[in-house]
């Protein structure tokens, strides 16, 4: 079997929806899972909704539910001119309603939990397989009842285990040569049956799970560009398809930012061996990467990316200095307070650090200037330069930091695995830097 996994892009109206359903019939020989996300910007108004709804703005949040749900029977009505099978009907009503209780709930408590927030958004996925399980006359897998996740709503944490065994339970009977079967991406649900979600973008990491706990032959992504690309396109037009790429910079990539992979996605496929393809729906035989795991090219960097805005802690301590436990004190308290380090760079007296630039940073500062003094730098940017080469290519850091000769580079970090060379810039300098450095190491080179 195969999993065809179609982005909010993909199925923006009625003609998408059509588009998506040819290319899932056109696989049948091939028993595809179809994974669908929510509508383009539903997930979006859905949020909003639930957020008008618990600052008490219930009619606010009612005329979005409304355009929500005018938005999707328009879709169905495109496809289904003669009027909606009663199934489908029934299934948008019964959606309809559930939405309207659950904004009703949060407006009334003014109260907006993870969990609340889960089981608002799971409407987006649940509207959107309605309508292209009716028009395919396929069958539609609630995605709850197969990927299992521990509690932690808004970024539910797969079981493995127990999801391999529910997908083996209802989902593989179901699949087979000739027939489609269609599910939803991004959402799933605890052992006791509450609904959660993989965070944001989360379709990418459901394909990927389905793939992997039911031996996909190819996880195949359908978004709205030809397969992972040198750069973001809204950042450099001059950016190009990557044919192949290993899943390490595929990984690498989507860490750092660039958004057309969920970066849990390639985890499940390394680990069951599976090539994860990603394709543009509107031009399904055009170009496409393979992401597998080896891959031989002579090319010494594949693709940039950018993740901000973030922020840089510089700890400076006098005590560093040949005393050895600082730097594990010191991640103690990151630890404590639960915050994540991405990016580090350590000098004789003083280490930086990244963290999100939205990681609660108060209590940590208290702590840590026990210790040492802290600098603290907001709206920077981390710029990643992936490629396998990277290690072997010489010159690399000097055609870098050429490039970026007019540009203050406050932070560089190697990663350990070699095929990623990360620096840090103030926010308003990142789109320069990435199209100088697309200009000096991708373009400039025979990739
Ligand atoms: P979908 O709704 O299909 O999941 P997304 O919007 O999540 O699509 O991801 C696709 C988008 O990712 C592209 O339209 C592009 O703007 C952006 N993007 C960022 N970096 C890259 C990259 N390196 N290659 C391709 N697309 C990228
Ligand atoms: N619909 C969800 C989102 O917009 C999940 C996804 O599209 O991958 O985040
Ligand atoms: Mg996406």
């Amino acid at each position: 079997m195969i999993v065809m996994k179609f982005g909010g892009s993909s199925v923006a109206d009625a003609a998408c929806m059509r588009e998506v359903a040819a290319l899932a019939l056109e696989a049948l020989p091939q028993a595809p899972l179809v994974v669908l996300s929510a509508t383009a910007k539903t997930t979006d108004t859905l949020f909003e909704a639930a957020r008008r709804a618990e600052d008490g703005d219930l009619d606010a949040a009612m005329a979005l539910h409304r355009g929500l749900m005018e938005r999707h029977r328009g879709i169905a009505g495109d496809l289904f001119p003669q009027g909606l099978p009663a199934e489908l009907d029934a299934a948008l009503a019964e959606l309809g309603g559930e939405l309207d209780l659950l904004l009703r709930g949060v407006a009334l408590l003014r109260e907006l939990s993870p969990r609340s927030m889960d089981a608002i958004a799971s409407i987006g996925e649940r509207l959107s397989t309605r309508i292209l399980a009716a028009h395919l006359g396929a069958a539609w897998v609630d995605a709850r009842t197969v990927v299992r996740t521990d509690d932690s709503f808004g970024c539910g944490r797969p079981q493995f285990k127990e999801l391999a065994a529910l997908a083996a339970e209802r989902l593989a009977p179901l699949l087979g040569p000739g027939r489609v079967v269609v599910t939803q991406g991004y959402i799933g649900a605890t052992a006791r049956g509450l609904t959660t979600t993989l965070g944001r973008g989360g379709s990418d990491y459901s394909a990927a799970l389905y793939g992997a706990a039911l031996g996909a032959g190819d996880i195949q992504i359908w978004t709205d560009v030809e397969g992972v690309l040198t750069c973001d396109p809204r950042i450099v037009p001059e950016a190009q398809p990557i044919a192949e790429l290993s899943f390490a910079e595929a990984a690498e990539l989507a860490a750092f930012g660039a958004k057309v992979l969920h970066p849990a996605t390639i985890q499940p496929a390394v680990e069951a061996g599976i090539p994860v393809t990603v394709r543009h729906t509107r031009r399904p035989h055009g170009r496409f990467t393979t992401i597998t795991a080896e891959v031989v090219t002579g090319r010494p960097i594949t693709a940039l990316a950018s993740r901000g805005p973030v922020t840089v802690l510089t700890v400076a301590s006098a005590n560093m200095l040949n005393q050895s436990g600082f730097l594990a004190s010191l991640f103690q308290v990151f630890s404590r307070h639960k915050i994540s380090v991405d990016l580090i760079a350590t000098a004789e007296v003083s280490v930086s650090l990244t963290v999100d630039a939205d990681a609660p940073l108060e209590a940590l500062l208290e702590d840590l200037e026990q210790f040492a003094t802290v600098g603290v730098a907001r709206d920077r940017t981390i710029v990643a330069i992936v490629g396998e080469r990277l290690k072997l290519t010489p010159g690399v850091t000097g055609r870098t930091f050429g490039a970026l000769r007019d540009i203050n580079v406050e932070m560089i970090s190697m990663g350990a695995n070699e095929i990623n060379l990360s620096i840090v810039v103030r926010q308003e300098d990142a789109h320069p830097a990435l199209r100088a450095l697309h200009a000096a190491l991708i373009e400039g080179s025979a990739s």
